[in-house]
């Protein structure tokens, strides 16, 4: 099985087979973002890499709030292909795609679940202002925020009710880089809370003297012409001061199987 990008050449079956031998070789250390909120984890002679899947909606509409079923597919494949080679990553996924509301969606559960008990890790994608937003349109700033906040506490409720979620990360604002966004809340989760934001995660190795390195796909949903090359990013890892972490994030909606 190969998984290719859908937008660039670069294969995402390559890059695993890059990562789990130097991963042999014992010249990186995997993690899981959970594993960052204990630093007894966290190797001082190595590089530490992260591998972060954000499983979104539909593309380029952060309101759209119907299940993608071809994206929770591609990210499947992805997590099947990691397993394969005893790798392990952390996937945010967004509540909607734990509502029972069609035949795969139980499916979908319970392969997340098993992969949970494999180690990997399933954590929870934050929209909740988003959907304030939609809600409350035209109301006060402060009345969308406080929903926000309640919708929030809701959905994590629900969610550990099923995953044990232990971080957090805001999905994608959009063109709205005011407040209040999903961030808003992200920023919210400190790093030793029960469900830690992301950047909060970052801040508090970045204040230990730890340097955190982020790499996205991201900019493949807009900018086709600008190069991502995670297999020399790991390349450059093996030059990299030990003890550094550095975190890839890839978005399965940009992966299809090739062969
Ligand atoms: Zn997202």
């Amino acid at each position: 099985m190969e998984l290719k990008s859908n937008k660039k050449t670069f294969s995402y079956s390559d890059w695993l087979t890059k990562l789990k031998s130097m991963v042999d070789a014992k010249q990186i250390n995997l993690l899981t973002m959970a594993d960052l909120k204990d630093c007894d984890k966290i190797s001082k002679n190595i590089p530490n890499v992260v591998i972060r899947h954000d499983l979104d909606m539909q593309t380029g509409n952060i309101f759209k709030v119907n299940y993608d079923i071809d994206t929770a597919r591609k990210l499947l494949n992805i997590l099947y292909a990691e397993k394969a080679l005893g790798l392990v990553s952390t996937t945010y996924i967004q509540r909607y795609f734990v509502i029972p509301d069609n035949d795969f969606s139980n499916q979908f559960v319970f392969a997340l679940k098993n992969f949970e008990s494999d180690g990997f890790e399933i954590g929870y994608h934050i929209n909740d202002m988003c959907e304030a937003e939609l809600q409350l349109k035209g109301n006060p700033i402060n009345d969308i925020i406080m929903c926000g906040e309640i919708l929030y506490h809701d959905h994590i409720t629900e969610l550990q009710k099923v995953f044990n979620i232990r971080t957090a990360s805001a999905h994608g604002y959009g063109k709205r880089y005011v407040e209040p966004n999903n961030l808003t809340i992200e920023h919210q989760l400190k790093h030793d809370d029960e469900v830690s934001g992301f950047k909060n995660i970052v801040i508090s190795l970045i204040n230990k003297g730890i340097s955190v390195a982020y790499h996205t796909d991201s900019f493949m949903f807009t900018d086709y012409n600008t190069t991502f090359d995670p297999i020399t990013m790991l390349d450059n890892l093996k030059a990299n001061v030990c003890g550094t972490v550095c975190i890839f994030l890839f978005h399965p909606q940009l992966y299809d199987i090739t062969s």
